[in-house]
């Protein structure tokens, strides 16, 4: 509830708000939330509800249309103005535009805020008016902007909450939770809501900050903030998250390092944001067209081994088990195992997405595709084709002791078996496939 600035305008103006939430994955487009998701919506949901009772408010629950939800509940209630945070999925955006101008002809007052972004992805251009495509330019244009942000919102200290004549479905109704139960992984691993997303921020900030220029390319370690699907939800924002790391930082010199570090992943978060606006395309095609043309050499039976980690690569089915059995992967092995399902093995970069888009329980689309196709080579800032991270190397780097991979591989209940893919074989044949491209 902290700043949440739509919540804060509510009440701030109004004597009585109603508080609503609209559950509306069609209206998502291709990407509707995938199981992981909906498992931390299902939590997170639970969490926003109990503490809103805790305060004497009730979380309202309705199914969409979003359009026909907000007109019925303006019209049980006599609303004359609708909240909301801003969205920047370009279904969601174009979804909320409609929705805005609907609610307008009819009368009815309309304000959308900024909750989820430092530098909202449209408010950012080059010299010459066009988006970037590179991320240290751009974000070297944002930096100035972090010293203007917003105060941080507490949260409100008085909500003071609308009935609803109906009721809506319950939380169980809208069947986000699993009806098998596969998600002891996930349970173990995470808690879902804003208070968990605070002391986790704490967390980070007291004991992790000071290391992170290092620790964040070390899976074995408890190296990064693991904030990320906090932030996608909107249990915690951005600016949150730098004021806390500046606190963290103040008077101690040892921490600017990681927190230089910690800011400019945030900055990646930030970007992707400007490329999908810009981009929308991109959630399903290359940003870079060439590719359009690439020679993928789809293959069911690589791409099922992949998912189950069973490649033989000891670090990418360590990464593909912690996912499967928490909902996250650490970032650095995320790039390995995307390297080698698009490159060595040559699958297309969307089915790495979509498995993501499945299981992650951060799952995000600007972030999932500019992560799948930065490592496929055909996006925004991409690496170069030809950075096809070798699993080995890769493994002795940042997993030294090789914990991280014994870890996740006892998990297993089958033994490693030898690599799937020539290793060197298949990095020949991915360049030659990539040389027929043309530039
Ligand atoms: C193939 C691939 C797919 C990815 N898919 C997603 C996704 O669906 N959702 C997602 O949030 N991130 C995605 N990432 C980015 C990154 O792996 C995660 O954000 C990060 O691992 C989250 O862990 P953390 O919160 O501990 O990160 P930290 O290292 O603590 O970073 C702090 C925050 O910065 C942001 N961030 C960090 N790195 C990136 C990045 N490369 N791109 C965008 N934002 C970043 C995240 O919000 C993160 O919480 C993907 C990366 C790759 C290579």
């Amino acid at each position: 509830m902290a700043d949440n600035p739509a919540l804060s305008a509510a009440c701030e103006r109004a004597d009585r708000v109603v508080l609503l939430y609209v559950h509306a994955p069609d209206e998502e487009g291709d990407w509707p939330p995938g199981a992981a998701s909906r498992w931390w919506l299902h939590r997170s949901l639970a969490r926003l509800s109990a503490d809103l009772l805790g305060r004497g408010a009730e979380l309202h629950l309705r199914r969409g249309p979003s359009l026909e939800a907000l007109l019925a509940v303006v019209r049980a209630t006599g609303a004359d103005c609708v909240y909301w945070n801003r969205l920047y999925e370009p279904a969601l955006a174009e979804r909320d535009t409609q929705v805005e101008s609907a609610l307008r002809a009819t009368g009815i007052e309309v304000e959308s805020c900024n909750a989820a972004m430092l530098v909202e992805p449209a408010s950012v251009a080059t010299r010459d008016g066009r988006p970037y495509r590179v991320f240290t330019p751009y974000w070297r244009a944002c930096l100035p902007r972090l010293e203007e942000q917003p105060r941080i919102l507490p949260p409100p200290r008085r909500i003071t909450a609308a009935q609803l004549p109906t009721p809506g479905p319950t939380l169980d109704e809208l069947g986000l939770a699993p009806t098998i139960r596969w998600d002891a992984g996930l349970d173990a691993a995470w808690t879902p809501g804003e208070a968990g997303a605070l002391t986790r921020l704490e967390v980070f900030c007291d004991a992790i900050l000071g290391g992170y220029a290092d620790s964040r390319e070390r899976p074995d370690l408890d190296g990064t903030s693991r904030l990320s699907p906090h932030l996608h939800f909107g249990e915690i924002g951005p600016r949150q998250c730098l004021a806390a790391a500046r606190n963290a930082r103040a008077g101690r010199a040892g921490r600017q390092a990681g927190f230089d570090a910690f800011v400019r992943e945030l900055g990646w978060r930030e970007f992707a944001h400007h490329v999908l606006h810009h981009h929308p395309h991109t959630t399903n095609a290359p940003l870079d067209p060439r590719f359009a043309g690439f020679a993928w050499d789809p293959d069911p039976r690589l791409l099922a081994a992949w998912q189950r980690g069973r490649t033989g690569f000891p670090l990418v089915d360590a990464g593909m088990q912690q996912l499967w059995t928490t909902g996250w992967m650490h970032n650095r092995v995320r790039m390995i195992v995307a390297s080698l399902l698009t490159k060595n093995l040559r699958q297309h970069w969307l089915e790495g997405a979509r498995w993501f888009w499945d299981t992650l329980v951060d799952a995000d689309l600007a972030s999932n595709t500019l992560g799948w196709q930065w490592v496929a080579g055909c996006g925004a800032d991409a690496a170069p084709y030809f950075r096809i991270f070798n699993p080995l190397p890769q493994a002795a780097r940042h997993d030294p002791d090789g914990a991280y991979a014994r870890r996740w591989l006892q998990a297993q209940d089958s033994p490693q078996q030898s690599p799937i893919v020539d290793l060197r074989a298949s990095r020949a044949a991915a360049l030659d496939a990539y040389s027929r491209l043309g530039r």
